[in-house]
């Protein structure tokens, strides 16, 4: 081989190469790293991932999430801590796919102090509801003064009550105790049309316009 066909033949070898990286970046979007590498990529374990394989050119370049409830794969995921190229690893059966339900609990029945109350969530994909019980709040007891009774409200002596729903913990509820009425006066109107009757409680409340 003479000095003119050994140059002749790197050209050769130089356009088939342009032309073989123009095919790949052209067909299939491939990495130039992966042509011409510029250092040995460093994978190291991110996470694992669960879903169905997406192929190019016999290679896993991404997992897909599979519908609710149907079996999918497990792969490791790596990536190369200097370019950031990302590796997937069959890793088995990675079960039945969930539904998706993260952070999307809200409450739908309110606990009370002794009656459990109902968080509903929907799948963000397939729409399914879940529903999860929250446990009652327990009462909330705070102490109390002693009240006495008055004519129309109820009073209580010194104790423990709960600030929500009032349970008494400790203590007792004294009923309101009604009042004592004097015997009616009645008055008639200035043309006699009218008789109005009206009586004192012995602890100062008056009564007056039962027109009769
Ligand atoms: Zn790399
Ligand atoms: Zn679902
Ligand atoms: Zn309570
Ligand atoms: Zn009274």
């Amino acid at each position: 081989m003479n000095h003119k066909h050994f140059k002749n033949a790197r050209w050769g070898v130089f356009l088939l190469a342009a032309l073989l990286l123009a095919l790949c970046f052209a067909l299939s979007g491939c990495d130039y790293e992966d042509l011409y590498p510029t250092h040995e990529h460093n994978f190291e374990f991110l996470t694992n991932v669960y879903g169905e394989a997406v192929y190019e050119d016999g290679v896993i370049t991404d997992v897909k999430r599979v519908p609710c409830g149907q079996w999918r794969d497990k792969f490791e995921g790596y990536v190369c801590s200097i370019c950031g190229k990302q590796l997937y690893k069959p890793a088995g059966s990675g079960g039945t796919q969930p539904c998706e339900t993260t952070g999307r609990y809200k409450v739908t029945t309110e606990p009370t102090c002794t009656k459990a109350g109902v968080d509903t969530a929907t799948c963000f994909y397939c729409h399914k509801v879940y529903t999860k019980s929250v446990p009652a709040l327990g009462h909330d007891y705070k102490n109390v003064a002693a009240k006495a009774p008055t004519c129309t409200e109820p009073g209580n002596t010194a104790g423990r009550k709960c600030r929500r729903c009032g349970h008494l913990h400790s203590g007792e509820e004294l009923p309101a105790l009604g009042h004592i009425w004097s015997e009616p006066t009645y008055s008639w109107s200035a043309d006699l049309s009218a008789c109005t009757a009206s009586r004192v409680c012995a602890r100062g409340h008056v009564d007056d316009g039962q027109h009769l």
